[in-house]
């Protein structure tokens, strides 16, 4: 029976009949979302998807309801137990976050107000404007700075990428493209580069053939020599240089390039300095570590993940550009349907479109700024430079097992290693998949001179030293088995 007071319901309407029944389902979801994160260190960090939970995803297109407590039980049965496995402690793969509960729940409410944050004048477009600000505080940037929240550093990197063309070519590159250039645009990042830099290239129209790669020292970091000779080669050549892409923590091994001399550099140059710092740009939080991105409030712009080292759940990153003018010319533009107003809901402006390619963009904010309120910037700094503690003591485990070998210096959170044998690629890959399978850890692959090498990345908050421990009896237990096997 329909409630009299209650008010008229459209007949086409998603809302439910019963809200005493959703509002029980839905206690019921979020507490078993609880028990689940309460759950996740004893239970396997990943495991093999079954072939009949595969197939469940096979399902005919739904043209009918069903209830949401059936929907649900489905996803408990067929989703949770077969995720990534990055929230737990013993995942090291890749570089991933750990997500944190503060974050989790900030996210559903940022999907209950299901706002735009394309712009116009309401508080989430506050909330993302004080995630900014404070991000220009973390990094050292001036007032002049802005940035947006993106989807990650990839986004990020594409987006730096093209507002220093623009700021290089002028704006009549965006109607001209590069005809406006009579002369070809180089930039220049490292050998150990992300792999989005040259897509970002791709992407701007610039091509990967106009990026240098410049190789690096024993430390993994820019040789700084060798950046020189290219550029002074490719202006004899006839070519303009006017990028240099630094990285803070390299994907691979975690190490910083020289920041501080590629600013000198490009001030000397008079090129765009922009910093891919992924993870590494974090290390800004913590007072230990801060030496290691020396130079970074020098940059003209700088990508940062929230979702790999301040652990906000995915997806969120960050695009900062030193000069708010140069960062809206790349972007911004103002059709009919999307004019600015001074009062009412269309005022705001700057929208956060006129900041990126994107018009209607997700709340994303919000799970970044209860994580940032809710933690403290200190304890999520002091997070980080714990996971860089636990790194040295995987260091020193893997220095002190003559069975294993450590294949690059530890700068910070990640290590690289192997386990000492004849045909070591294929044992190293098939101990890392072994681990993987067991769901004993997640390590991942990585090569380093061309030598297949363990990749241990230590990202989460909750992992401690016992588990890196745990990694490395296992590399050893399947190293002796494939060994002899
Ligand atoms: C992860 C990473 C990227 C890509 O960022 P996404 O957030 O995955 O898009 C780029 N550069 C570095 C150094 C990274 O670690």
């Amino acid at each position: 029976m329909r409630d009299p007071k209650a008010p008229e319901r459209s007949p086409a309407t998603l809302d439910p009949e019963d809200r005493a029944e959703l509002r029980r389902q839905a206690h019921r979801m979020l507490d078993d979302a609880l028990d689940f994160l309460e759950g996740v260190p004893e239970g396997p960090v990943w495991r093999p998807m079954p072939p009949e939970i595969r197939a469940s995803f096979d399902a005919p297109l739904p043209s009918g309801p069903s209830p949401l407590a059936n929907v649900h039980e489905e996803f408990a049965r067929s989703v949770l137990p077969h995720g990534t496995g990055n929230v737990h402690p013993r995942f090291f793969g890749w570089v991933h976050g750990g997500g944190n509960p503060a974050g989790m729940l900030g996210e559903m409410l940022a999907a209950t107000l299901n706002s735009n944050l394309g712009g116009r004048d309401h508080a989430g477009v506050e909330v993302e404007r004080q995630v900014v600000r404070w991000m220009r505080q973390v990094f050292g940037l001036p007032a002049t700075a802005s940035g947006i929240v993106v989807t990650g550093s990839s986004m990020a990197n594409f987006m730096g990428v093209s507002v220093a063309k623009t700021s290089k070519l002028g704006t009549a590159t965006r109607t001209a493209g590069l005809d406006v250039s009579n002369t070809k645009l180089v930039a220049y990042t490292s050998v150990r580069a992300h792999s989005c830099v040259a897509r970002a290239m791709e992407l701007s129209g610039l091509g990967s053939d106009a990026l240098r790669l410049v190789p690096v020292d024993a430390d993994h970091r820019m040789d700084i020599a060798a950046l020189r000779t290219m550029m002074a080669h490719d202006r004899v050549e006839g070519r303009t240089p006017f990028l240099i892409v630094g990285t803070a923590g390299t994907v691979d091994v975690g190490a910083f390039d020289d920041i501080a001399t590629l600013a000198d550099i490009a001030e000397q140059e008079r090129l765009w300095l922009h910093v891919d710092g992924a993870f590494g740009s974090l290390c800004a939080l913590s007072p230990d570590l801060k030496h290691l991105v020396r130079g970074l409030d020098r940059a003209d712009s700088i990508a940062c993940d929230f979702h790999k080292w301040m652990q906000v759940p995915y997806d969120a990153g960050l695009l900062m550009v030193r000069d708010e003018q140069a960062h809206r010319a790349a972007f911004a533009n103002e059709p009919a349907y999307l004019a600015r107003a001074t009062r009412g809901l269309a005022a705001g402006s700057p929208w956060f479109t006129d900041f990126g390619p994107e018009l209607s963009r997700g709340f994303r904010a919000l799970k970044v700024w209860f994580t940032m309120k809710v933690y403290g910037l200190d304890a999520l700094g002091n997070v980080i430079a714990e996971t860089c503690r636990v790194a040295r003591d995987l260091r020193d485990r893997v220095l002190a097992e003559p069975e294993l070998e450590l294949m690059a210096p530890v700068a910070s959170n990640i290590v690289c290693f192997r386990y000492r044998t004849n045909d070591s690629d294929r044992v190293n890959d098939e101990i890392v998949i072994a681990l993987q399978e067991s769901g004993l850890a997640v390590p991942s692959t990585t090569r380093i001179d061309g030598k297949l090498a363990i990749r241990a990345a230590i990202v989460n908050h909750r992992t401690r030293t016992s588990d890196v421990n745990l990694l490395i009896d296992g590399v050893l237990d399947h190293g002796r088995r494939l060994r002899n096997g």
